[in-house]
């Protein structure tokens, strides 16, 4: 991110934040219960770099973010070494593991390659002040939340996407210092 261009202050997270009303939803990963299965085809038909784990659909309340390569070397990994984890194992992100139903295979822990403190900002954090936290913490991306409930994630290619945009459009909407 070039440190020269800024953002006017009327551009929000909301602004730049994927998906877009008219996008599919953001692919999440719930905390506990997927399946190996249910996991695997979500890394298949998505190319993301990675997932925010989410307590539930219903809830969208945040509770990590998993890297996919992580993801895919952990499941790779367990199917191969992990006595009887299969298809339908399910993958848990808590800490607590509750009791699997007589003649279920063994659950895969994934907890351990979750990231605990995603950064996360409002919808109606000002971009500068987005830009200024990926440029000095080298984030790579950043979840966008609402009254606590996930509701997008910005990259650092949609914030480059958004400048070059931006630039081409209304070059008086970036303030060059
Ligand atoms: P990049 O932006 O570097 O290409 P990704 O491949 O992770 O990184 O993301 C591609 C696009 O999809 C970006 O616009 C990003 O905001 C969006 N995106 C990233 N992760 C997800 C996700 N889990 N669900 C929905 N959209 C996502």
């Amino acid at each position: 991110l070039e440190p020269k261009e800024e953002f006017s202050h009327k551009t929000l997270a909301m602004d730049v934040m994927r998906p877009r009303r008219s996008d599919p939803p953001l692919s999440v990963i719930t905390q506990d219960g997927m399946s190996v299965e249910e996991v695997e085809s979500l890394i298949a038909e998505t190319s993301y770099s990675g997932f925010p784990v989410v307590v539930s659909h219903e809830s969208q309340r945040l509770v990590g973010f998993v890297q996919r390569r992580d993801l895919v070397i952990s499941i790779e990994n367990a199917r191969q070494r992990q006595e009887g984890v299969v298809s339908a194992s399910r993958i848990f992100f808590t800490e607590y593991i509750p009791p699997q139903p007589p003649n279920s295979p063994p659950p895969l822990k994934l907890r351990g390659i979750m990231d605990l403190s995603p950064f996360t900002v409002t919808d109606h954090t000002a971009m500068d002040i987005v830009v200024d936290i990926f440029r000095k913490l080298g984030l790579r991306q950043c979840l966008v939340t609402h009254n606590g409930r996930l509701l997008g994630i910005i990259t650092k290619k949609d914030i480059l996407k958004h400048m070059a945009q931006m630039a081409n459009r209304d070059p008086d909407s970036i303030l060059f210092n």
